[in-house]
C-alpha cells in the first residue's frame, strides 16, 4: 500500500496541539515537517525574537520526534523542491495575512502549481482570519469598539463549529529528509533572560495566570510594577499557543471577557494591516504625511537618549531600560514611551517602531506598527492628536510608589533634569497638529 506523504510548512504556528494545518496533513497519511529559514524575515529579525525562534524550533522538534527539517533559502525555491523529495503533491500551511508573507505564498503556490503541487492553507494564526469582521454592508471596520461586538460573535460560533468538528490528532506520523545546518546570526545569542519556549512553557504561563492574574486582570493590567498580564504575547506571535485556545479556557466572567477583548486588539490590528498593507510604514491616516516631523542630527541625539532611557523622565526611562534588559515592556509603559517619541521628541513614529522590533520578543508587525500608529495619533483610533500622555502624571497615576522606576533605573533616584519640559513641547506638538487644519 503507497502511504502519501504531505509536508506541514510551519511558519508562525511552531506547536503540535490545536494546530488545524497540521491535523489536515496528518488525515491523509504521514507529515514530513519542514520550517523554511527565509533570509528576507531573518534580516528584519532583532536578536530576542530569533533567539526564542531557534529555541521554539527545538522544543518543536522535540515534539514531533526529532523529524522537523530546517532549510534554509528562498521558500519558493525550498518548498517545491522538499516537495520534489518527498513524493509530496500537497503543502499544509495556515494562512499568513502579512504584507511579505501574502507575496511569497503566492510565488510558493505558483512554484508548486509548476510542478504539479500545491499549498493549501487551512487556519491562521487568529480566532478570526483578518478579512473575516465585516460591517452589514460588507465593508471592513475602521475602529474597535464595533469591531469587537461583530468578532466576539463570529469568535463565539467558530468555536462551537470547532467543538463538534474532529478532535486534535496531536502528534503525526512522521517522515524525515537531511535538513540543513544553519548558522544563527550573533545578534541571537543574547544573555537575556527570555520566557522559556515550547508549548509546555506557555500552558504553565496560562496555568499561573489563571490562578494569580486573571481574575483581577482589569484592575492590575494597567499597573506595570506587578506581574498583572499574561505575559503571553511570545508564545501568540509565533503560534505556540493559538489564541482560540485560551478562549476556550476562559469562563465569560468579566475579567476573561477584558482579557478576551485584548486578544481581540491583536485580531483588529491584523485586519487593518490587512485591508491596508502599506499601512505597515505609512500613516493609515494620510492627512498625517504632512506632519512636521524632526530627523535632523539634534533629532537623531534626542532619539539616542530615548532609546538608551535616558530622558529623565522616570517612567519614560524605566520602560526602555525593561525593554533592552528582557526583550518585552508593560503594555502601558508601550504606550507612554511611544507618546513620548511622537509628542515630546517630535520624531517619526517610525523610528521607535523600528527600535521595538529589534528589541521586542513578541515584535509583530501588525500590533506593534498599529499601536505605534495609535500612539502617533494617525492610526485607527477615531482619537485624537490631542492625547498626549503627561509622563509625570501617568507615573503617578500608574506608578505612585516608583516600585516599577526603581525596578530598572539603577541610579534611582534620578536627580537631574528632564530632558525637555513637558508643558513646552506639548503645545508644540499641538501647533504642529494644528498647522495640518485637519478636522
Ligand atoms: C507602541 C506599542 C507597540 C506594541 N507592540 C506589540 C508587538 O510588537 N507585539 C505584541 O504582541 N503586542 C504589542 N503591543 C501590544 C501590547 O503592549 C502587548 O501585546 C502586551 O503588552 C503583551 O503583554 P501580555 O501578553 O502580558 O498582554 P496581556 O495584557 O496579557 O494581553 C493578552 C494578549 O492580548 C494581545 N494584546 C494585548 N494588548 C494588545 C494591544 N494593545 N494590541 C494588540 N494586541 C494586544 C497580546 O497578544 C497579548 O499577549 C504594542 C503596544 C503598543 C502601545
Amino acid at each position: 500500500m503507497t502511504v502519501l506523504t504531505s509536508i506541514m510548512w510551519f511558519r508562525r504556528d511552531l506547536r503540535v496541539r490545536a494546530n488545524d494545518a497540521l491535523a489536515a496533513a496528518a488525515r491523509g497519511g504521514s507529515v514530513l515537517p519542514l520550517f523554511v529559514v527565509d533570509p528576507v524575515l531573518i534580516a528584519s529579525s532583532g536578536g530576542p525574537r530569533l533567539a526564542f525562534l531557534r529555541d521554539s524550533l527545538a522544543d518543536l522538534d522535540r515534539s514531533l520526534g526529532g523529524a522537523l527539517v530546517v532549510r534554509v533559502g528562498d521558500p519558493s525555491v525550498v518548498v517545491p523542491s522538499a516537495a520534489r523529495e518527498a513524493g509530496a503533491s500537497t503543502v499544509f500551511v495556515a494562512r499568513d495575512f502579512t504584507p511579505y508573507g501574502r507575496r511569497r505564498d503566492r510565488a510558493v503556490s505558483d512554484a508548486l502549481a509548476a510542478t504539479g503541487s500545491v499549498l493549501r492553507g487551512i487556519g491562521s494564526p487568529y480566532t478570526v482570519p483578518p478579512g473575516g469582521v465585516l460591517k452589514p454592508d460588507g465593508k471592513p471596520y475602521a475602529v474597535f469598539t464595533p469591531y469587537w461586538r461583530t468578532w466576539r460573535r463570529l469568535a463565539s460560533e467558530n468555536r462551537a463549529a470547532a467543538a463538534s468538528a474532529p478532535a486534535d490528532v496531536g502528534v503525526p506520523e512522521c517522515v524525515t529528509t537531511r535538513g540543513d545546518e544553519f548558522t544563527w546570526p550573533e545578534r541571537s545569542f543574547t544573555a537575556l533572560d527570555l520566557p522559556v519556549a515550547g508549548e509546555a512553557a506557555a500552558w504553565d504561563r496560562w496555568e499561573w495566570f489563571v490562578e494569580h492574574g486573571l481574575g483581577t486582570y482589569g484592575a492590575a493590567r494597567n499597573t506595570p510594577s506587578i506581574d498583572g498580564t499574561s505575559r503571553l504575547s511570545t508564545y501568540l506571535r509565533w503560534g505556540v499557543l493559538h489564541p482560540s485556545q485560551l478562549i476556550d479556557e476562559c469562563d465569560g466572567s468579566p475579567a476573561a471577557e477584558e482579557f478576551v477583548r485584548e486578544l481581540c486588539w491583536r485580531e483588529f490590528y491584523a485586519d487593518v494591516l490587512h485591508q491596508r498593507p502599506e499601512s505597515a510604514w505609512k500613516n493609515l491616516d494620510g492627512r498625517f504625511d504632512r506632519m512636521q516631523v524632526d530627523t535632523d542630527n539634534a533629532a537623531r541625539e534626542r532619539f539616542a537618549l530615548w532609546q538608551q532611557g535616558h530622558t529623565g523622565f522616570p517612567i519614560v526611562d524605566a520602560g526602555m531600560r525593561q525593554l533592552a534588559a528582557t526583550g518585552w515592556m508593560h503594555n502601558r509603559v508601550r504606550m507612554i514611551v511611544a507618546s513620548f517619541l511622537v509628542k515630546d521628541l517630535h520624531l517619526p513614529w517610525q523610528w521607535g517602531a523600528r527600535h521595538f522590533m529589534d528589541h521586542l520578543v513578541d515584535g509583530d508587525l501588525a500590533s506593534n506598527n498599529h499601536g505605534w500608529q495609535w500612539a502617533a495619533g494617525c492610526g485607527t483610533d477615531a482619537a485624537p492628536y490631542h492625547r498626549i500622555l503627561n509622563p509625570t502624571l501617568q507615573a503617578e497615576r500608574f506608578d505612585p510608589s516608583g516600585a516599577y522606576a526603581q525596578q530598572w533605573i539603577e541610579e534611582w533616584p534620578l536627580t537631574g533634569p528632564p530632558m525637555v519640559d513637558h508643558a513646552v513641547e506639548r503645545a508644540e506638538a499641538l501647533r504642529r497638529r494644528a498647522a495640518l487644519s485637519v478636522a
